[in-house]
């Protein structure tokens, strides 16, 4: 189990006050400490951060592939439970697939109460982590929480405190956990890795990709002001079906006339783009925003 900070190890300052809590405060051991039937699973813990993950960078994220490709590589090792929070794990949990493409579970909790809090969901979602990443045939980088497996490329977070905070979209979740035990619904999440050796060690040399939204009353000097500044790809959260207000639109070519990569995707918390031949950009049709920054990076690091 690899910790890495986030609500799920945070400390409240009163066990009824779930705002003014600290996220990022309880070891990695702390919060195996009262987990049922460890001694069957042998766990091993790391403590690879302590942040708040709204403060994810990308050195952190680098030292995260690495520490989670060096367990993958060890026969005896079922399994892997990352600890996160809930803020950016859609894009962490994507950058893992991507690169890793893992063929043993590299599963991912988090909690939107902090640990000490009077009901808190850490430990049942730690929990139910534990037993899927613990499940043989089980494979691929999934979220774990409120008794849903998402799956990496579906997982997002669409609410700001509802203990059931995210959703795998139209599909709907992989499987669930109930009653401590594993019933899935659909395939694990497969691909083809990119490789760790593709990304440069020196976390510098990462491209600067930025989200620019399209939005009524867009104004192109956003976009003019990234490209001077030296950006190297820009994704644009589209209205709708992928669409990009026309004030944009010219910006972005002269962008992508100065070697800018300019992918789209939509800004709508639900629904893939549908079939969009009128774009003149690529379109990632169901990674949201954030996620597709991340793709985007990658593919400039790769290419
Ligand atoms: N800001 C926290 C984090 O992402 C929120 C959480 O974990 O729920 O680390």
């Amino acid at each position: 189990m690899l910790g890495t900070g986030g609500t799920i190890a945070g400390r409240a300052g009163t066990a009824a006050d779930n705002l003014g809590y600290q996220s990022a405060q309880l070891g990695v051991d702390e919060l195996l400490q009262g987990q049922p039937a460890l001694e069957d699973l042998g766990i091993e813990s790391e403590q690879l951060a302590q942040i708040d993950s709204k403060d994810m960078d990308h050195a952190t994220w680098l030292r995260l592939l690495q520490a989670v490709d060096r367990h993958l590589a060890r026969p005896e090792l079922r399994g892997i439970v990352v600890t996160h929070g809930t803020d950016t794990l859609e894009e962490t949990a994507w950058l893992l697939q991507r690169v890793l493409a893992p063929r043993k579970p590299v599963v991912l909790t988090a909690a939107m109460r902090p640990a000490t809090s009077l009901q808190a969901d850490g430990p049942q979602n730690l929990a139910d982590a534990l037993l899927v990443a613990a499940t043989p045939g089980a494979a691929g980088v999934l979220a774990v929480l409120a008794g849903n497996v998402h799956g990496a490329a579906d997982v997002r977070k669409l609410h700001t405190w509802r203990l059931d905070a995210f959703g795998s979209g139209d599909a709907g979740p992989l499987g669930q956990v109930q009653h401590g035990r594993l019933r899935q619904h659909r395939a694990w999440p497969q691909g083809e890795p990119l490789g760790l050796q593709r990304l440069p060690a020196d976390v510098t040399r990462w491209p600067w990709v930025a989200i620019v939204s399209s939005h009524g009353g867009a104004d192109a000097r956003s976009v003019d002001a990234l490209v001077d500044a030296g950006v190297q790809g820009l994704v644009v959260a589209g209205t709708g079906n992928g669409t990009v207000h026309q004030a944009l639109a010219a910006a972005l070519a002269r962008a992508q006339a100065r070697g800018v990569a300019v992918r789209v995707v939509s800004r709508c918390a639900g629904g893939p783009v549908v079939a969009a031949p009128q774009s003149p950009w690529p379109v990632y049709e169901n990674l949201g925003p954030a996620q597709a920054r991340v793709e985007l990076m990658l593919e400039r690091m790769a290419g």
